[in-house]
């Protein structure tokens, strides 16, 4: 597990917006970094499920967060412009953004993978990346140290048989985190760098291994040390690297 002690309130004063905040990893990170001082933004499909992580980081003392309901499967350019804008007009910057929201699609060969479903976990995870990174980097610039985070996984580096556009998703997600961090190194104080979780109890996890008996995962909870790692000024100087949550 990667080891990370993370000093008390160190997000305090710092705005960091969660994509898939509504359940599994994203929503144990977006409460993290709220017990740990930050304005969170919530973003994501479901309404409802943002509605309660808003609640609970409410409950526990938390500033108060704010929600964004956004399909990354239908959200246009125009869409993260105006992302950007209610940010900039409600918050007036942004200090971290956690690439996490993605879809498994199907698991099969690839000549019998669906093309649409295809095009549906390529723009969820790689266009939607992009799009709202390139919408956000003029707020996260004017940051004195913005941390940029994405998501990979253990089929992010080295292909799967069976894991279609997934792997391929995880692939591009860290080809773009890795042009990000070389294009923003010395030109601002941008950085970016990749989460693999590892194998963590959550609805995608549970679709993507039906068989699997949950108990044996780690939690969303244990693995954020290295979430926290990465959103706070410890890791200010690290750029174009991919961590291992477990
Ligand atoms: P979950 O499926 O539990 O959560 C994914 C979140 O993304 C949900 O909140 C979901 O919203 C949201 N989301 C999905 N599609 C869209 C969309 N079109 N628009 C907006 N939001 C969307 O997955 P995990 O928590 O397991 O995964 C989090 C990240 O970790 C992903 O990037 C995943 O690839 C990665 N990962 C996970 C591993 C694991 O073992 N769990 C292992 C390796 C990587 P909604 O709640 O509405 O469905």
């Amino acid at each position: 597990m990667f080891e990370y002690q993370a000093p008390a309130n160190f997000l305090q004063d710092r705005v960091v917006l969660v994509t898939g905040a509504g359940d599994g990893i994203g929503k144990a990170a977006a409460k993290a970094y709220a017990r740990h001082g930050a304005t969170v933004i919530l973003l994501g499909r479901t309404t409802s499920k943002l509605e309660k992580v808003y609640d609970e980081i409410e409950s526990e003392g938390g500033s108060q967060p704010a929600i964004i309901p956004l399909n990354l499967e239908t959200a246009t350019a125009h869409d993260y412009e105006e992302v950007a804008t209610m940010i900039d007009r409600e918050f007036g910057k942004l200090d971290g953004l956690l690439h996490n929201a993605s879809l498994l699609g199907r698991m099969g060969p690839l000549f019998q993978y669906d093309p649409d479903t295809w095009q549906q976990v390529m723009q969820v995870n790689v266009h939607a990346e992009f799009l709202m990174t390139r919408a956000l980097l003029p707020l996260l610039r004017a940051a004195p140290s913005a941390s940029v985070i994405f998501t990979s996984s253990g089929v992010g580096n080295k292909g799967r048989a069976h894991w279609g556009a997934y792997s391929v998703s995880k692939f591009a997600t860290e080809g773009l985190m890795q042009v990000l961090a070389d294009e923003e190194d010395g030109l601002s104080n941008v950085r970016s760098n990749a989460i693999n979780p590892g194998g963590t109890r959550t609805n995608m996890r549970a679709l993507a291994y039906p068989g699997e008996d949950p108990d044996t995962l780690k939690t969303p909870e244990d693995i954020i040390p290295v979430y926290l790692y990465l959103m706070g000024d410890d890791s200010r100087e690290v750029n174009g690297q991919r961590f291992n949550a477990q």
